[in-house]
This record gives C-alpha cells, structure tokens and sequence, in this order.
C-alpha cells in the first residue's frame, strides 16, 4: 500500500511517498518559497538500487495550488516517479499542527473535520491556515483518493487538568479554550514506541520522558505510555529554549516591553517568536554552529548551551517528580541525534536519580537506536531517530483500515 503525506507551510509543501509493506520512502519532495520569485522545487526519487535521483525545478510558483499541481504531475508521471498511475496512491496523510480539544487521534477527513479544523485556527494562526489549504486543495486535485488528518497536538490530549489549565480565571478555559496543548506529538508518540519495541516491554507499562530538540524543541512525560504533561502551551513558544524562540519567561516580560521600550504585540510576538533563543543569546540559531563557537571560545556561546541544557535538566527533574518512577529518558531531534555535548551537559550530575551517561557510548556516532547510559544504571538513556512523516503514514493506514 502506498500513503503520500504532505505537510502544508505557509510558503512551502513538504511531501514524501511511501510503500507501507517495508515502510521505505518511494519518493520525497518538497516545493519553497511559493509565491516568491524564487521558488524551487525538489523531487527525489528511489531507484532500484535504493538510491535517490533527484530533479529541481526552478522558476516562479504563484500559489499552492500551482505547487500541489507540480506534486501532482511528477508524482503520476513515469520519469519522475514510482507509480505507474496515481490511483496507486491509497491515501494521503496531512499534516495539521492543532487539533484543539476536538482531536484525540487521526482522523479521516471529511467536512465536519474541515470546519473543526477551521475553528481552532485562533489557536494556531500560522499554521492551521496553510494545514487547512493543503487539505482542500488535495481535495480538490485528487477528490478520489482518501485523506486523512494527523495532529501535533493529539498525543498530547491524554494531559490531566492539574497539568493543562493555568492558574488564570476559569472563564477563559470555559469560553476560549485557553489552556495547555502541546506540540510535536507525533514525534513524541513515535520515539516512544520505537523506545518500547527497544526495551521489549509494551509502551503502557513503561514511563518515558522523551527529549525532542530539533529547531523547535520540547519534553513530554509518559505514565504508562500516555502522555501526562508537556513544556509546549496553548502554542509552542513554552518550555525549552528553541532555534529562535525563547521558551519560558515570566509572562509579565510584554508587559515590560511595551511599557518601557514602547514595543507593539506584534513586535513583542517577533522578538520572542522569532529573535530569541539561541539566536537571540549567541546570534545563530543552528546548534552546529553554537558549538562551534563555543569550541572557538565564544563565551556568548558558551552561556547559550548552559542556559539551553540547564532548561532540559531542570525539566528532567521536574517530570521525574511529576512520574515517579522512571524506565527511559529519550533524545530525538536535529539536536538531541546528534549533539553528544548536549545530551552529556542535560544529564550531568543526575546519578542520585540514577541517571548517567557513558561518555563513550555517548560519543558513538550510529543510525539506529543506540543506548547511552552506564552500565547498571535503572534509568535507561536511549538516542531515538525520530520520523514524524513514517508516523503520519503508519497511523493514516490504520485510519483508513479502520474507517
Ligand atoms: P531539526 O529541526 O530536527 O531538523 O533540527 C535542526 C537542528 O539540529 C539545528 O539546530 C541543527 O544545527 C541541529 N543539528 C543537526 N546536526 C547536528 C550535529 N551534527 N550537531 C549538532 N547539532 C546538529
């Protein structure tokens, strides 16, 4: 069976195709800067031999329509693509950042899903926007073929109120939805499992905390594989210090802003939206090169790290009292795969919770799961590649096996 999944930005369309009988990628691609006079366009895909052939296109693409349409055409047509024909393609699995309190899990799309999606677009007015054009106009293109929707936020939705309502009058839950959400859910939920098959124990008997630090990044704790809480909010700009954004503050800093420094929302939105961070400690927002300036002697840098792993030390403890008991802490992520430095710094001085990393171990460099903790340790440190589109295809197949 083969599932396309596409992920909607607002100027770009990611998408990848997979065969569902040995979870491969047949063919990904991914269309930027729509609308701009430099948009381009990738498509690779599989040979016989495993190895990818890739093709550009270069050139003006007004809108996604146009940029589904290019999808579209090289996706069915038999010099680009693996498919002899498109009605190959069983399903299409979206991408859609907030599912709101309607969301629990995957859902097939129809137009009731499309008006609940519609409506939590206050809640995440970046993204739910282009989420929900990628689903019309695959529609649209492909009325034929099935659709369904795979939400960041879901996962999540499993959260008790002592984690998810904030301490702010209740009217503002009751009418606007205000509260906790979460992101990166499918993330989350897929190094878990992968964590579960590693250990050979099912997921609901074990308690996780999994460690996701990509260019945004946040921590969730699993109680017997459910999620309990989460240091992402009602939008993802909580918790850990992200690529741009500035994770926790105190929430009196706008205020501060606008009345000292006659900042405006929008200004004070960007400064901690998109100024921040790394970004905003040290000048860069990749972690590749953080660390490369602190090796050159960056002190900026070097704080930067601290701050950034002194957060997700910190929220260890916190969710290790928050569980209890703890079988595995899991790194996953740009960051967390493959920055040895940051998972070594997040972890240091946790032995009395027995957490502790082999430094050789640590070090190693692999593609699969690789375990990290010292010997004996009862709190197993596991390096989890994530892969949130194989995870929105697993779950639209079983969607559409279930429907
Ligand atoms: P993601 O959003 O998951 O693609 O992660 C992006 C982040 O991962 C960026 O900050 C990259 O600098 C970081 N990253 C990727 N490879 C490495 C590496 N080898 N060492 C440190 N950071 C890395």
């Amino acid at each position: 069976m083969k599932i396309l999944v596409i992920n909607t930005g607002s100027s770009s369309i990611k998408y990848q195709l997979f065969e569902m009988d040995q979870d491969q990628v047949l063919a990904t691609g991914m269309v930027e800067k729509i609308g701009e006079s430099g948009s381009i366009m990738t498509h690779q895909r599989r040979l016989e031999d495993g190895q990818f052939q890739k093709t550009a296109l270069e050139g003006r693409i007004a809108n996604h329509q146009e940029g589904f349409q290019h999808i579209v055409s090289f996706l069915g047509d038999p010099e680009h693509s693996v498919v002899k024909d498109r009605s190959e393609i069983s399903a299409i699995g979206h991408r859609v950042v907030h599912g709101g309190e309607a969301f629990h899990a995957p859902v097939v799309i129809d137009e009731k899903v499309i008006e609940a999606i519609r409506e939590n677009i206050p809640l995440a007015p970046l993204h739910n926007p282009a989420n929900l054009m990628g689903i019309e106009l695959t529609k649209e293109i492909v009325p034929d073929i099935p659709q369904v929707a795979v939400f960041d936020t879901a996962f999540h939705q499993t959260i008790p109120k002592r984690s998810y309502l904030y301490a702010i009058p209740f009217e503002l839950y009751e009418k606007h939805r205000v509260r906790k959400y979460g992101f990166h859910g499918t993330s989350h939920a897929y190094v878990a499992e992968r964590a579960a098959d590693y250990l050979g124990k099912p997921l609901k008997e074990l308690n996780l905390i999994t460690i996701h630090l990509g260019n945004g990044a946040s921590m969730a704790a699993l109680q017997n594989g459910e999620c309990v809480d989460t240091t992402m909010g009602m939008t993802p700009l909580s918790g850990l210090v992200m690529g741009t954004r500035s994770g926790d503050v105190d929430p009196a800093l706008p205020f501060f802003l606008a009345e000292h420094l006659g900042m405006t929302l929008k200004e004070i939105d960007g400064l901690l939206n998109k100024e921040s961070g790394l970004k905003g400690l040290c000048g860069t927002n990749d972690m590749r090169e953080v660390i490369g300036k602190k090796e050159a002697g960056d002190e900026q840098a070097s704080i930067a790290l601290e701050i950034y792993a002194y957060r997700i030390k910190t929220y260890i403890g916190a969710y290790f009292a928050a569980l209890g008991k703890l079988d595995a802490l899991i790194f996953t992520g740009g960051i967390g795969e493959n920055a040895p430095y940051i998972r070594e710094v997040s972890c240091q001085g946790l032995e009395k919770l027995d957490i502790e990393i082999d430094s050789e171990r640590n070090n190693q460099r692999g593609d699969g799961i690789r375990e990290i903790n010292t010997s004996g340790r009862e709190v197993k440190v596991l390096v989890v590649p994530t892969n949130e589109e194989l995870k929105i295809a697993q779950e639209t197949k079983r969607e559409i096996e279930n429907y």
